[in-house]
């Protein structure tokens, strides 16, 4: 397994549309081994392969307490949504900055597995926004891009400045909390 880097915001190829995934083979399966090892190492509970630059609709989560339990969705669809949930989100493409955004609380989503097959899910809570917040990458879509632009500018400024500093100290440790809401 692989780990592979991951795009930082406002890195332009974050706003590629992803294609459906159709052929689902062993290099598919290394994908999704890689993607989740990506995960795991960042830390953080969901990873769409846009982050990872590779434009097509895959996506790894692992919302549970011993990271033990991974998930995989191909080309997922949300059938149906109900109720709305605003909680703090974070992004392993736009890293240690969090805001609330508003979800819906529970979907109805259609997603096919590592072998292509079709399954249904009802997702609520952490999953539920966990699965919105991914599909929203593979359409090429941020979390920040529903704050104010006032706060996307204040939020580039910081990243450049971290990047900078990042780079002039490369022993500096990353500014991180607790992986739990970092999609
Ligand atoms: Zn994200």
């Amino acid at each position: 397994m692989t780990k592979l880097a991951i795009l930082e915001y406002p890195d332009p190829r974050l706003r590629t549309k992803a294609a459906p995934v159709t052929v689902f083979d062993a290099a598919l399966k290394r994908q999704i081994a890689d993607m989740l090892e990506t995960m795991y190492a960042a830390p953080g509970i969901g990873l769409a392969a846009t982050q990872v630059d590779w434009h097509y609709r895959l996506i790894v989560i692992d919302v549970s307490e011993d990271q033990k339990q991974p998930q995989v969705f191909i080309n997922p669809q949300i059938l149906e949504r109900q109720g709305e949930a605003a909680g703090e989100e974070g992004c392993l493409s736009v890293p240690g900055i969090f805001d609330d955004v508003k979800r819906a609380q529970k979907i109805r989503a259609r997603a096919q597995d590592a072998d292509g097959r079709t399954h249904e899910f009802e997702l609520d809570g952490m999953l539920a926004v966990c699965l919105q917040h991914e599909m929203d990458h593979l359409e090429g879509r941020l979390f920040v891009d529903y704050l104010s632009e006032l706060k996307r500018q204040r939020i580039r400024k910081r990243l450049d400045k971290e990047r900078r500093e990042r780079d002039a100290s490369r022993a500096a440790p990353r500014r991180q909390r607790t992986p739990e809401h970092v999609l």
